[in-house]
């Protein structure tokens, strides 16, 4: 792909409703004049109120550093994957500095999440499960055995461990959120799973209280994985994937990047008939389509507070 070709990829993504003729981002103008940059940078000059833009003007690729076929090889490396991406690959793929993978990549990730903003998944006559898995805080045993203490008492815990719940549909979308226990999502499960649902859970104490809004079938994990009448197993499945991302490429997730990585997690499980050309268009799609990034714009510039 030439520098002009990417050009032309980024504006039908950004502006699809106009087949990529700009449309200004403060007063939503359809009529600009359009002038290159002696660096080559195509700007535009909205006719309704005078003021300039760029393609990525108002996006998640706002203040951009790198060409757009930078951009594109990004995105498609980041989709090529299937457990996730680890950063630093990432950045020897790009041939950039470690940090800039990271923002980029968490950018991709929070383009991702904000297909689940608000979601609300289940209803009649859909089966849905619900479970969680815990991530982080993982304490290193002793070298002595006389030093060693059980690792399952919280005073021994860092406090730093949390749990993923997600709610996924058989055969259909998934939800993830993150929370100190599992006792502590029942309020997210109840304002985001539909009345009607039919959930699955397992015999933890903790989905009691579902049973008060929903049909719940309980399995004990105890005596079976699996009964005829009920099973955990898609949402295992999920985990499997989450588990492998952990442990194969990221090593680290737990802290305030937990949800952006579960996100990332159950949005490759949820696609993963999707082919990677059109997972590519769609995360490049939702990138353009979002306002800048609120946590990572302008990140390697902030001084440490
Ligand atoms: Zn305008």
């Amino acid at each position: 792909m030439s520098d002009a070709d990417a050009e032309t990829t980024f504006r039908s993504l950004r502006w699809p409703e106009t087949k990529g003729e700009p449309v200004c981002p403060r007063c939503g103008c359809l009529d600009a004049y359009q002038t290159r940059r002696p660096t080559g940078l195509l700007m535009f000059r909205c006719k309704g109120c005078n003021k300039n833009f760029s393609i990525t003007a108002g996006t998640m690729f706002a203040s951009r550093k790198m060409t757009f076929k930078m951009y594109l090889l990004a995105v498609v490396i980041f989709c090529n994957e299937v457990k996730g991406k680890s950063m630093l690959a990432l950045s020897r793929d790009l041939g950039v500095q470690y940090r800039t993978a990271f923002v980029l990549a968490h950018k991709l990730r929070e383009a991702l999440g904000s297909e689940m903003k608000g979601m609300e998944i289940g209803g009649a006559g859909v089966v849905a499960e619900t479970d969680g898995a815990y991530f982080g805080g993982h304490v290193r045993p002793a070298n002595k055995k006389e030093n060693r203490r059980d690792r399952r008492l919280r005073q021994n815990q860092t406090g730093k461990r949390k749990v993923v719940v997600i709610v996924r549909e058989r055969g259909g979308k998934t939800l993830p959120g993150v929370f100190k226990t599992e006792a502590q999502a029942i309020g997210f499960i109840k304002q985001r799973v539909k009345r009607e649902t039919i959930l699955h859970a397992d015999e933890a104490s903790s989905w009691d209280a579902l049973h008060t809004r929903y049909q719940v079938h309980r399995i004990n994990h105890q005596e079976a994985y699996s009964t005829p009448e009920s099973c955990t197993n898609w949402a295992e499945s999920a985990f499997s994937r989450m588990r492998r991302g952990e442990l194969g490429h990221h090593h680290h997730v737990a802290g305030p990047y937990l949800l952006r990585f579960a996100q990332e997690w159950t949005w490759r499980e949820d696609n993963r008939r999707v082919s990677n050309g059109d997972q590519a268009k769609r995360i490049a799609a939702l990138a353009l389509a979002n306002k800048p990034s609120v946590d990572f714009t302008g990140y390697t510039q902030r001084h440490k507070s």
